[in-house]
């Protein structure tokens, strides 16, 4: 029997974002204390609702020794941040750090992550390393353009990526310019039918466990919309999904959660990225299963078990800033909204309002995916702005 670490004690989350909120929810609610360490910022999402905010940079030595110390066990709900001194002041305290920090490090390296998957035996896109113009150059001739170009390292929502079209020297140097010596991934750009992700996870016995397959659409690079069961994907691919993302958790010996991404191309499956931590893909399952992916994170890194994913048909359809216009001047008409009995609306408490930030996200649950999203998508168009 693994080692169950009993409700009381107190969950680390690296990271003040709203997947950290989404987890503290869950931990209070089996009665589990939480301290996040958000970065540096105040009075974050994450950190609003945890027992301590540590609001220190995550390279802040001091800071970290006071946040270990006051963890059973620590996870994540961000991956881009330097692993090492943090994972040697756990280990020296003796605190678990679940997934591991070597996941952590494969996931936020495009490359490492590459490699891990293919390792895994996991498909994944034609790609080079590249980091000066020359090669960029010589990685679009071999690939055939169109190419994306992918920052390495620390990117998200899209943030660092450039399509090219054409191989072309002087686009080449501007791209490769603006990078500051960090390398580039990459890789063709695939003709995809439909993008899906899996969020899997992995308990410290090795149980695996996970919530079907997920169907997204990205708009602007940015996640708008998900339904499970995925519309638009044969049922072979969705067992072939099912499948890697098992594949994957078990070859990188995770506990914890992970989302895989994939692109569905006919029957074929291609890895996109992998984040080892609950996913914005993976938000319905809090309507959706009786142990929402929150739920599952917490349980993995404290040895419970995993229990039941299974999602009824549900769709996610996300809140961004621009939802509130200019200046923030007239907030979305939210009981427009929940004028459906059946409209769950999840805000992350962000004062800052931006236009392509996250600010929350609409859940619907019915008898189809396909009525789900109509309804979460008209409970959207009543808030006000952009459907
Ligand atoms: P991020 O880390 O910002 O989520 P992704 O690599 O997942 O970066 O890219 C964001 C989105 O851009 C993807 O979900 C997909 O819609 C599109 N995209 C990324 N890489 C490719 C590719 N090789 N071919 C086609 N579309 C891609
Ligand atoms: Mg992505």
């Amino acid at each position: 029997m693994a080692p169950v670490l009993a409700p009381g004690a107190t969950i680390g989350i690296v990271g003040g974002g709203q997947l950290g909120r989404m987890l503290s929810f869950e931990a209070h609610r089996l009665g589990y204390r939480v301290a996040v360490l958000t970065g540096g910022a105040k009075d974050t999402p994450g950190g609003r609702v945890a027992e301590v905010e540590v609001a220190a940079g995550y390279d802040d030595d001091q800071a970290l020794e006071r946040f270990v110390d006051l963890c059973d066990v620590i996870t994540w709900e961000f991956e881009n941040v330097e692993v090492g001194l943090l994972g040697e002041l756990a280990t020296r305290a003796g605190v678990p750090v679940r997934p591991a920090g070597r996941v952590i490090a494969a996931a936020q390296d495009r490359v490492r992550e590459r490699r891990a998957l293919m390792a895994a035996g996991a498909p994944v896109a034609a790609f080079r390393e590249v980091t000066t113009a020359t090669e960029l150059v010589r990685a679009m001739e071999e690939l055939g353009p169109p190419v994306i170009a992918k920052r390495a390292r620390f990117g998200y929502d899209g943030r660092g990526q450039v399509r090219l079209t054409a191989v072309d020297e002087a686009a080449a140097r501007q791209v490769v310019g603006g990078l500051d010596g960090e390398r580039l991934v990459v890789e063709e750009v695939v003709p995809f039918d439909a993008e899906i992700s899996v969020i899997v996870a992995r308990g410290i016995d090795g149980d695996v466990a996970h919530h079907g397959v997920m169907e997204n659409v990205h708009v602007d690079r940015i996640l708008d919309t998900t339904v499970t069961p995925a519309l638009s994907v044969p049922p072979g691919v969705t067992a072939s999904a099912l499948e890697l993302a098992t594949a994957i958790a078990r070859h990188l010996d995770l506990v914890g959660v992970l989302c895989v991404e994939m692109f569905v191309t006919g029957e074929d499956l291609v890895v996109n990225e992998i984040a080892p931590r609950p996913h914005n893909s993976g938000h319905c399952t809090i309507e959706a299963a009786p142990t929402s992916q929150f739920a599952r994170q917490l349980r993995a890194i404290c040895g419970l078990p995993l229990g039941d994913g299974a999602c009824r048909p549900a769709a996610m359809v996300q809140l961004l800033g621009d939802l509130w216009g200019d200046g923030s001047a007239r907030p979305p008409d939210w009981s427009a909204a929940l004028a459906d009995p059946g409209v769950h609306i999840h805000l992350y408490g962000k004062e800052e309002v931006r236009a392509g930030r996250k600010m929350g996200h609409i859940t619907c649950t019915d008898t189809s995916a396909e009525r789900a999203l109509e309804r979460a998508l008209a409970a959207r168009r009543r808030l006000g702005r952009r459907s």
